[in-house]
């Protein structure tokens, strides 16, 4: 296929955006960029962009599918007053409350959210422990039906007992082997958090798998997690999970709102991947990463939407605007620091669990995930300024179309791998009965 008449930004080591181009599009993949790409491959069918911006399609390097049930959901009794009762009253029970239809649902409908909002490729942390035998290949069926690249994992716990952790090891290290080779799914072997898991679990994990796989964790989410670990093991978090073997240039942290400083040494030094959910943190008022810091000790941060809707210029957005104000300086966290987490850094971390597919770039050779946008700046719009303009201007409501390895997933608004309609009214048949077993295990954890 040929998409003509396209405004493209490359995001290539030096951005480039190219006014009235057009894309070659074979196999999945970019196969030739240019001018007049119509006399050149005359066999080819064409779709034309109209002018608009074309670009790859965004990554999400952190999220919960299972949280999807929490939408309009009440939280009896007095409400959570910090994170650990917001853990204990609301996700705790919620994820027990899922069966493999609550699973189904939860991954559907945000595969629509995540099409609708131009994000191609997601990093799934994974907890159903209700339902944890096969609860992967329920996710990994979703995502390779909506047409997605997803890298998922389930979240290790000790919190429901030795079995239930168990199993979690035994799910984790069965996708893992599941997926390899996969290119639009990838598999990491997901731990809940420092605070839940004992020193056997960890080593358990360990030992479970090779040095080759990489670990998908909460770290210091809140500040329980450190005086957690200190009362467990006399270290903090990153300094116990240095010692169990669950750091490297694999493994994922997300949040690390509570680390000291030579937490963040020890991430930089063994190439961890940190992730950064700003919404989440605020909505959860655990505190402010220190972002910019991380990425000046040569942390990997890339950035995450942990449950909220999938769209990721939101999170650029209130990444932007949180540092800001947290420090009272509107010099702080400059757009190229966001431009450097959301594109390079997760597109990175993407190629990491995905190596066939080289994402986040218009390149030739490059995976076809694109985006559409119709977006019409009324000021000069250049790779010079165009982060600013993406903050500023740019809304996942303008994106038209949406494509994954050459297939379009929505094209011209319309969603062609999933039905919205349908999918919305079966999971609204199915939230009573998930909320009421939600009902039914709050006060389990407290
Ligand atoms: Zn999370």
């Amino acid at each position: 296929m040929i998409i003509k008449n396209a405004k493209l930004i490359t995001w290539e080591e030096e951005n480039r955006i190219l006014d009235d181009s057009s894309l070659l599009v074979k196999d999945g993949l970019i196969g030739d960029i240019g001018g007049d790409l119509e006399t050149k491959h005359p066999e080819e069918e064409v779709f034309d962009a109209r002018g608009q911006y074309v670009m790859p399609g965004n990554i999400c390097a952190h999220t919960h599918f299972y949280g999807a049930y929490a939408r309009g959901m009440g939280i009896p009794g007095d409400a959570p007053k910090d994170f650990p009762e917001i853990l204990e009253k609301l996700w705790w029970p919620l994820d027990m409350a899922l069966d493999e239809e609550g699973v189904r649902y939860s991954a559907l409908v945000f595969a629509v959210d995540a099409i609708k909002n131009g994000t191609t490729t997601l990093f799934d942390h994974h907890a159903s422990p209700s339902f944890i035998d096969g609860s992967l290949d329920v996710i990994g069926d979703v995502i390779e039906d909506a047409g997605l690249r997803g890298v998922l994992c389930y979240e290790v716990t000790d919190r429901n007992g030795g079995e239930g952790a168990k199993a979690g090891i035994k799910e984790n290290v069965r996708m893992i082997k599941k997926a390899a080779g996969n290119d639009r799914l990838g598999a990491a072997f997901g731990l809940h958090a420092s605070l839940t898991v004992d020193d056997g679990t960890l080593d358990a994990c360990r030992g479970s798998i090779g040095e080759e796989a990489g670990f998908h964790i909460h770290v210091a989410e809140h500040q329980a997690d450190e005086y957690d670990s200190l009362k467990r093991s006399g270290l903090r978090v990153v300094d116990r999970l240095k010692k169990h073997g669950i750091l490297g240039p694999k493994s994922i942290v997300a949040h690390g709102v509570h680390m000291d400083q030579q937490e963040a040494v020890l991430l930089a030094e063994s190439g961890t991947w940190l992730t950064h959910q700003p919404r989440s943190n605020m909505n959860n008022a655990v505190g402010v990463a220190a972002i910019e810091d991380f990425l000046r000790l040569g942390i990997k941060v890339g950035i995450g939407t942990d449950g909220f809707y999938h769209a990721m210029w939101e999170e650029w957005k209130t990444a932007y605007f949180l540092h800001k104000v947290h420090h009272r300086d509107p010099r702080r966290m400059n757009a190229m620091d966001i431009i450097q987490m959301g594109i390079r850094n997760n597109a990175a971390l993407a190629k990491v669990y995905l190596p066939e597919a080289t994402l986040g770039e218009i390149t030739k050779g490059a995976a076809a995930d694109l985006i559409f946008v119709d977006y019409h700046p009324y000021t000069p719009l250049s790779a010079g300024n165009l982060p600013w303009q993406m903050i500023f201007g740019f809304q996942e409501g303008m994106i038209t179309s949406t494509m994954v390895a050459g297939k379009f997933l929505m094209k011209e608004k319309e969603l062609l791998t999933l039905d919205e309609e349908k999918i919305a009214s079966e999971s609204r048949a199915l939230a009573p009965a998930i909320w009421e077993r939600y009902e039914s295990f709050v006060g389990k954890y407290s």
